[in-house]
C-alpha cells in the first residue's frame, strides 16, 4: 500500500494512525504525490489565506473514503495540530472504509494511563478528563474508565517516591525453551548451559560496581525486580550467589518491594523458592499464560496447566503472600471459551495479582512469519472479559501499557488486590523514578531532577556482555554525572 503526502510530511504519526486499521503492512511513502495506482492513503494539506485545508482520502481495492476539516492559518501551535487534525482525517476515513473502531482511539502511545494522570494532576474532574481524551482521540469509554481507574489507583502510590530512592532490575536472560511468541532476548538452556557459571560472576561483580555508585550518591534501593528470561532457570546454587551478593551488597530491609519472576513453572522447584524467600524477596510470579494444556503446546512450552496450579500452590506453602500470575489474551489456537477458563480458574486460585498481556507479533518472535493468522484473533473479546470480571472479584487495574504490534491495538493490564499492586511496575511505566539495570539486555534510566531522562543498554546477548564486561563498566560511569 502508498501513503501519499502532499503540503506536509508528517510521516510517522500518519503511519501510526494507519497501522491502527492494516497492522503488519509495509507501506510505501511517496511525496507531493496526491495519486497513484493500486491501494492508496492521500494525506493533503493545502494552504490558502486565511485557512488551511487538510485531507485524507483512502482506496483499498473498490472502496473508497475519505474525511476533510478545515483549521485557521493562524491557529496556536499550528503543525502540531495540521499533525493532529490529519491523522484525525485518516482516521474516520479508515473508520468508514473497514468499519473498525479502534478501543483506544487515536491514541497510539505507549502509555495512555499517563495523558489521563496529567489532566487528573491538573486538576480535571473526571468527567472533565475523560471527554476531553474522547473528543481528541476518540477513546472508547471502556477503556477511558480502565485509564481512570488505573490512574486513582496509581497517584497515591507515586507521591510515596522519596527522592534519592532507586530501582533495581536484575536480568537473567535464560529460559527452559523459547515460546513461540517471545521477543525478548530470552537464550534457551541447552544453547547457553555452558555460559551460566560466568554469567552469574560477571553478574555479582556489576552489582557490586552498582552497590559502589550507590553509596557513594547516598543513593537508596526502593525495589528489586529479577526479570529475564525467566530467573528460575538457572540453579538454586547459582540463584543463591546471586542473592548472597545482594544482600552483602545492598541494604535489603529498606527495600519496600523485592520481586522475583519465577515465571515458568518447568523452572519452579522448592530449593528455589525457599532460595528466594530466604533472601526476602516479597512478590513473586507464577505465570501460566493459559491453563489450556493444548494452548501451552501450541506456543513451545514443556509444561503442563496442572504443573503451574502446583507451583503456585507451593509457593503459598512456602509462606509468599504475594504471587502474581500472567495470562496471554489471543495466543496460538486459545478460544474465548478456554480464555475465560483460565480466568477463572486463576481467579479461583487467588493469588494477589493477575496481569492480562495481549499478544504481541514482533519480528524476532517465532510466530511472525505466520502473524496474519493472528491478527484477527478473538484477543479483544478475551481482554473485555478481563477488565469486566476482575473487579467484579476485588482486582482493581493498578498498571497498563500498549506495545507495538499487539494484537488489535489492545494494551497489557496489571490488576491487585488494594495494597498489593508492584510498585516497580507503576515506576518503570511512569517513568518518575531511576532504575539501575544490571545483566545482559537490561537497560539503566536514569531520570534527572529535571525529568530528562538518559538510558544506558547494556549488551544484548550473554556472551558479549561477558567479553565486553570492563568496556560496559565504563559507560556505566555517566550515572555519576547524571545523578549527581
Ligand atoms: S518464558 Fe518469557 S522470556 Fe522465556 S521464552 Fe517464554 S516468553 Fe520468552
Amino acid at each position: 500500500m502508498k501513503i501519499l503526502f502532499s503540503g506536509n510530511k508528517f510521516k510517522y504519526e500518519v503511519e501510526a494512525t494507519v497501522k491502527l486499521f492494516i497492522p503488519g503492512q509495509r507501506f510505501e511513502f511517496i511525496y507531493d504525490c496526491v495519486n497513484a495506482e493500486g491501494d492508496i492513503i492521500c494525506v493533503r494539506r493545502k494552504e490558502c489565506k486565511k485557512h488551511t485545508w487538510l485531507f485524507a482520502f483512502c482506496r483499498i481495492g473498490e472502496k473508497t473514503a475519505g474525511h476533510t476539516v478545515k483549521i485557521l492559518a493562524e491557529a496556536a501551535d499550528y503543525d502540531a495540530l495540521c499533525e493532529h487534525e490529519l491523522c484525525r482525517c485518516v482516521y474516520f476515513s479508515l473508520m468508514k472504509l473497514t468499519g473498525i473502531n479502534p478501543v483506544w482511539g487515536l491514541l497510539t502511545g505507549i502509555r495512555p494511563v499517563k495523558k489521563m494522570t496529567e489532566l487528573l494532576e491538573k486538576g480535571f474532574t473526571e468527567k472533565q478528563a475523560k471527554d476531553m481524551l474522547k473528543q481528541k482521540y476518540m477513546v472508547s469509554d471502556k477503556r477511558l474508565d480502565l485509564a481512570y481507574d488505573t490512574a486513582v489507583t496509581q497517584l497515591p502510590l507515586l507521591d510515596k517516591i522519596s527522592s534519592g530512592s532507586v530501582s533495581l532490575y536484575i536480568s537473567i536472560p535464560f529460559c527452559p525453551t523459547r515460546c513461540s511468541y517471545c521477543s525478548f532476548v530470552s537464550h534457551s538452556m541447552d544453547s547457553a548451559r555452558k555460559l551460566i557459571p560466568d554469567y552469574v560472576r560477571y553478574l555479582c561483580r556489576e552489582l557490586e560496581i552498582i552497590s559502589g555508585i550507590v553509596k557513594d550518591l547516598n543513593l537508596s534501593i526502593d525495589t528489586i525486580y529479577f526479570g529475564g528470561g525467566t530467573p528460575t532457570s538457572i540453579e538454586a546454587s547459582q540463584l543463591k550467589i546471586i542473592t548472597d551478593t545482594l544482600s552483602r551488597c545492598f541494604n535489603i530491609s529498606d527495600v519496600r518491594e523485592y520481586n522475583v519472576e519465577a515465571g515458568r513453572a518447568d523452572t519452579i522447584t522448592r530449593e528455589k523458592l525457599e532460595v528466594i524467600k530466604a533472601a526476602g524477596a516479597t512478590r513473586i510470579s507464577v505465570n501460566p499464560q493459559t491453563l489450556n494444556d493444548s494452548v501451552l503446546k501450541a506456543i513451545g512450552r514443556n509444561h503442563t496447566a496442572k504443573q503451574t496450579v502446583d507451583a503456585f500452590y507451593l509457593a503459598r506453602k512456602l509462606g509468599f503472600n504475594n504471587i502474581n500470575m500472567d495470562l496471554i489474551s489471543g495466543l496460538p489456537t486459545d478460544t474465548p471459551e478456554s480464555f475465560k477458563a483460565t480466568l477463572n480458574k486463576v481467579i479461583e486460585m487467588d493469588p494477589e495479582s493477575i496481569t492480562v498481556h495481549t499478544l504481541t507479533i514482533k519480528r524476532s518472535a517465532g510466530l511472525y512469519e505466520n502473524a496474519e493468522k493472528y491478527i484477527t484473533s478473538p484477543a479483544a473479546e478475551m481482554t473485555d472479559y478481563s477488565i469486566d470480571i476482575l473487579p467484579e472479584n476485588g482486582y482493581r487495574p493498578y498498571y497498563l501499557y500498549r506495545q507495538k504490534n499487539t494484537v488489535d491495538n489492545l494494551e497489557n493490564i496489571g490488576f491487585s488486590k488494594p495494597g498489593c499492586e508492584s510498585l516497580y511496575n507503576i515506576f518503570i511505566m511512569d517513568e518518575t523514578q531511576t532504575i539501575l539495570g544490571a545483566g545482559c539486555a537490561a537497560s539503566t534510566k536514569l531520570v534527572e531532577a529535571n525529568g530528562k531522562i538518559t538510558r544506558i543498554h547494556n549488551y544484548k546477548f550473554p556472551y558479549e556482555y561477558i567479553n565486553r564486561f570492563d568496556e560496559l563498566m565504563k559507560k556505566k560511569s555517566e550515572i555519576y554525572s547524571k545523578l549527581i
